[in-house]
């Protein structure tokens, strides 16, 4: 499953990965720092999105 955050494990709410008729994801909308990608593994990157909450947490955002 795509819907975990790869950060901290929690769901991403991110309708990418469960249901695209639900209109774009809130992740469509937001800017990521490229740094936010560095904590994210090889593999799962492009592959599991990064949950809202990390995304805010991160210092640099
Ligand atoms: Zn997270």
């Amino acid at each position: 499953m795509n819907t975990t955050c790869p950060i901290c494990g929690n769901s991403n709410n991110c309708c990418n990965g469960i249901d695209k008729s639900k209109g774009i994801c809130w992740c469509t909308q937001e800017t990521f720092p490229q740094e936010i990608f560095d904590l994210v593994s090889d593999e799962d990157l492009r592959k599991k999105c990064i949950c809202q909450e990390c995304l805010h947490q991160f210092p640099n955002k």
